[in-house]
């Protein structure tokens, strides 16, 4: 018999990640020791935050660097992971009635390869990617979170990757230590205690969570891949956040598993 899978959100932060050892990415390493060796990976990025679902069908997704500005190493960085066709088809019957479209045209991007190269850096396991489809409001992705939960019981390992608070504006890069926002360090712990409640509602109603809600989420993208993994969690699961901390003042860090 499988192991239940955990399903894990990471809050990827800045794509340098993939390539430096700090607190996050050695966190990150450390959760794919502890967690029993999935089958496959179901990834659900910030981006890749697309009208309409659509779920990545190649045998052999391509590495895409979506990103600019960076480092000639960051670029070269190739995450060779195989698909699962099979897997991708599974997941489109899954979440009918909604509507999936098998696609050939994305790959693997960075809110999962620089996650995943230090979970499983032999990149031997197959990896799908699901689009969040921006056109849909926030209890749709938990739902959709739902409609998945039995991948758990079949050795898939759910991933969502985005960041719980991720003000780009007010980032201060290339200085991880200084502090954190006020407002980033309230919005990533009230959060935190509605995940511990389980008080699912008003984690998918966070743009009523006032102020520091706007500028932690200033767009959804980041914060959808969370209510995923809500969706997945299941009554009584346990609850653990593997890694905190928040990077330059304004992106949060914050793993969460169940
Ligand atoms: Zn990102």
């Amino acid at each position: 018999m499988t192991d239940l899978m955990p399903a894990i959100f990471f809050g990827h932060g800045n794509p340098m990640n993939a390539l430096t050892r700090n607190v996050y990415s050695e966190a990150w390493s450390s959760i794919g020791k502890l967690i029993p060796r999935p089958k496959a990976v179901l990834a659900v990025s910030a981006h890749w935050y697309i009208p309409g679902c659509a779920v990545t069908a190649n045998l052999n997704p391509p590495t895409i660097h979506d990103f600019g500005g960076f480092p000639k190493e960051l670029y070269q960085v190739e995450y060779r992971a195989p698909g699962s066709p099979d897997l991708a088809l599974q997941i489109k019957d899954l979440l009918a009635p909604v509507s999936v479209r098998l696609d050939e045209g994305w790959g693997l991007d960075h809110g999962t390869w620089s996650v995943l190269a230090h979970v499983f850096p032999d990149a031997d396991i197959p990896v799908v990617q699901l689009s969040i489809d921006k056109t849909k409001p926030p209890l749709f992705h938990c739902e959709m979170g739902k409609r998945l939960s039995s991948l758990r019981e079949e050795g898939v390992l759910v991933i969502g990757s985005g960041n719980v608070v991720h003000n780009l504006s007010a980032y201060a890069w290339g200085k991880p230590g200084v502090q954190p926002f006020d407002w980033a360090l309230r919005f990533e712990k009230i959060i935190q205690e509605l995940l511990i409640k389980g008080d699912d509602a008003k984690v998918i109603a966070y743009e009523s969570l006032g102020p520091d809600a706007m500028l932690s989420v200033p767009t959804p993208d980041h914060y959808l891949p969370l209510l995923y993994i809500i969706g997945l969690r299941r009554k009584d699961d346990p609850l653990s956040f593997p890694v905190q901390g928040i990077d330059g003042g304004s992106i949060s860090m914050l793993a969460a598993q169940t």
